[in-house]
């Protein structure tokens, strides 16, 4: 099992110094999220790009990148267009910086009107053109699992496997996210077993169970023992992002949660 982590976990930094923080934590598979500042893909300057190509040669980190969140399968028009675009300039700063994989969320209906069955048609729609741009690029894409309780349109995890079979290109990988999944009402552990061996990465957070709060690993409901003794017993190779959101001190939030990383994968 491979620990990445997320640069959620400095949400208010300058991403630069975010991802040489979590370098110099010893971490080396790093997610760029495109939500901090400076990393916008329609903003990100050349000076962050060769800063961050500087500090993955300095530390021999290996990026992924989480687009900005759009809603894939929107049902205005123009907000869609808006996810396509969202998706290809990350996409393409992604090809940038050498990273191998990007995220992509299933998506959600735009409200509890929406057909499940038509929000789907419409996160295809999205995840076709996306899909060709991430070929064309040779980016592996990740498809995550969102959108819970009247906006979520799967109804079980195997919803997300016929997703990614119709939609996207051959290569993409699963991503389990470990709180949605709560929210969707999944079980985490359940989850990744149907999912390997298409499982390519986690993200790893905790929530109460109502929320999606990307709360430290052990602060929530979620069962980590189950999840994580699931990955050693299959000897599953991906990357278990952490992808803790910003509470009151980052390198406390992530010392947390390696503890309980540390202490099931000893079991
Ligand atoms: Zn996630």
């Amino acid at each position: 099992m491979n620990i990445g982590v997320s640069t959620l976990l400095f949400g208010s930094w300058d991403i630069v110094a975010a991802a040489g923080e979590i370098a110099a934590m010893g971490h080396q598979r790093i997610e760029l999220f495109c939500q901090l500042p400076g990393f916008h893909p329609d903003e990100v300057t050349e000076t962050t790009i060769k800063r961050l190509l500087e500090l993955a040669r300095e530390y021999d980190l290996e990026y992924s990148v989480h687009p900005p969140v759009v809603n894939t399968a929107a049902s205005d028009d123009d907000e869609r267009a808006g996810a396509v675009h969202a998706y290809t300039a990350a996409l393409e700063v992604a090809a940038r910086l050498g990273a191998g994989d990007v995220v992509v969320h299933s998506g959600h209906r735009s409200n509890p009107g929406v057909q499940a069955g038509e929000a789907w048609e419409l996160a295809e729609q999205t995840l076709r053109v996306v899909g060709a741009r991430a070929a064309d690029l040779g980016i592996r894409l990740l498809l995550e699992n969102t959108g819970w309780h009247a906006y979520g349109f799967m109804e079980t995890p195997a919803d997300l496997l016929r997703l990614v079979d119709v939609a996207c290109p051959q290569d993409t990988g699963l991503l389990l996210d470990t709180g949605h999944a709560v929210l969707q009402g999944f079980d985490p552990a359940e989850t990744a077993r149907l999912w390997l061996p298409r499982l390519a990465q986690i993200h790893a957070h905790d929530n109460g169970g109502n929320t999606d709060d990307h709360l430290p690993l052990g602060c929530g409901v979620i069962d980590w023992a189950s999840l994580i003794s699931t990955l050693i017993e299959s000897r599953w190779d991906g990357v278990f992002m952490i992808e803790v959101g910003e509470n009151s001190d980052g390198r406390q939030s992530l010392a947390q949660s390696m503890r309980i990383i540390e202490r099931h994968v000893g079991c």
